[in-house]
């Protein structure tokens, strides 16, 4: 299948082209030329498949005319090692808990397929390759750790100095091997120019190859799709996916936009909420039809702070730019750090399920957002242990919330505060490693092309 590019100036591109170069000569977002309906069949017995099965067929969709049905099953099974459930919080909502996987966040799901699809496409090529990263937090970890001991790949994770948490910073600047960490004395914005900048420089493309793994790469954003039918499957079970409302905490618009495009593949999801922090650009846009970047604002849901959401062209391509048909589907909330703050109590005390700040957004917005007769769930992005510090504080600020949460949910609280899973302590105990950079582009070309 081919991809074509949201500016409409760059020639259509094959699923190998699309995957190694991110994004398109004409600066555009890749998109699939077709997006295939899957058959009535298989959404009457979802609920009785696995995850697996599920991803397979969903894979099968985009991807199966480029990659063989073994090879590609494999990438699938590869990639989910860990389960996405769905978690009862309460009469209507529900939580689709995806930081189940080894960053403990929602991105581990599009960077590990990623990885092990580029290193298909790229497994006979000398010439190493190399990924250049922007996180605001959450991306890093997931891609490195996606991409860590892949042969033939380095990855270069640019990032926000002071803007991350330790616990997130620790994830992508203590493995070594084939990640480097490069922090940049800037916001994430600046972070995700110099990426852009990187790939269109003719100059530094020839001295080494470079591609991305930013939520742009079509290898990282359609497989989020997964998880969407799995967690339909899974409210079809409990007799809940009449009406469904699938409300996504927002800030590069890639994990919703996988959803979209589940919708656009027969999933029946009634309608959808975008949740964002303080950055309300998408919202605004939708209360007047008029799309205005901003500069980006620091909230507590740090993964989410972005004024110029780069997925936004998919979703204005997706539906031909039709305002009235976005705004039918999708709406769109903001919630402030006093809200998220207010939330993470009110919803522990009276549910004793922990959320953590950017699951807040979106168990807010759903909770305000749902109307009679709809039932909905919300993504659990990450862990609330990846903001422990955060959560632990906001928890504090209420000496009457209970001490300890609910023994069915992953997110356990001891003593009034979060406990640290195992497979996050261990990051926590390495030896960080990192090199400081300017947000001038030339310094990070001059280090660049220092190490080739
Ligand atoms: C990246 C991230 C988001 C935002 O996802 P987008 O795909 O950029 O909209 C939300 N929550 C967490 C925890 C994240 O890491």
């Amino acid at each position: 299948m081919n991809w074509y590019s949201t500016n409409g100036q760059a020639p259509l591109a094959s699923l190998k082209k699309a995957v190694v170069k991110g994004l398109a000569e004409d600066k555009g977002l890749y998109m699939p030329c077709q997006i295939k309906k899957l058959p009535d069949e298989f959404f009457a017995r979802i609920d009785t498949m696995t995850f697996q099965e599920i991803a397979c067929t969903v894979a099968e969709a985009f991807f199966g005319e480029d990659v063989p049905a073994e090879q590609l099953r494999k990438i699938v099974c590869d990639t989910l090692s860990f389960d996405c459930p769905i978690v009862k919080v309460e009469d209507g909502i529900c939580s689709l808990e995806l930081f189940h996987g080894p960053t403990l966040a929602f991105k581990d799901v599009g960077a590990r397929f990623m990885a092990r699809l580029l290193r298909w496409f790229t497994r006979e090529e000398k010439q190493e390759l190399n990924v250049l990263v922007a996180t605001s937090g959450d991306t890093g970890s997931a891609v490195a750790n996606g991409f860590l001991g892949v042969d033939g790949i380095h990855v270069y994770v640019l990032y926000p100095k002071g803007k991350v948490s330790a616990i997130q910073e620790s994830q992508f600047t203590t493995l070594g091997q084939n990640i480097t960490a490069l922090e940049i004395d800037g916001v994430f914005d600046d972070c995700q120019a110099l990426v852009k900048k990187a790939f269109m420089d003719d100059e530094l493309n020839r001295k080494m190859r470079l591609t991305s793994a930013n939520s742009i790469n079509v290898a990282r954003f359609l497989p989020q799709s997964f998880y969407y039918f799995w967690g339909y499957a899974q409210m079809k079970k409990m007799g809940m996916a009449d009406h469904l409302v699938v409300c996504v905490p927002s800030g590069n618009f890639g994990n919703i936009c996988s959803a979209l495009f589940a919708a656009e593949m027969g999933l029946p999801i009634k309608r959808f909420i975008a949740a964002n922090n303080s950055n309300d650009v998408f919202y605004q846009y939708l209360q007047t039809g008029r799309y205005l970047p901003k500069a980006s604002i620091q909230t507590l849901a740090n993964a989410m702070d972005v004024g110029d959401p780069s997925n936004f062209a998919r979703i204005y391509a997706l539906y031909q730019g039709d305002y009235e048909r976005i705004r039918s589907f999708i709406s769109g909330a903001v919630v402030s750090d006093e809200v998220i703050r207010r939330t993470i109590r009110e919803c522990f005390r009276e549910t004793g399920y922990l959320t953590d700040p950017h699951g807040a957004c979106g168990y807010r917005a759903l909770k305000d957002g749902l109307q009679k007769g709809e039932s909905g769930f919300f993504c659990e992005t990450a862990h609330p242990a990846k903001f422990k510090d955060t959560v632990d504080g906001i928890l504090a600020e209420d000496a009457s919330l209970p001490a300890s949460g609910r023994p069915d949910a992953a997110a356990l609280v001891r003593d009034g505060q979060v406990v640290i899973p195992g497979r996050l302590a261990a990051f926590m105990k390495g030896k960080v490693e990192k090199t400081p950079l300017s947000k001038d582009y030339e310094d990070l070309k001059n280090y660049l092309i220092s190490r080739q």
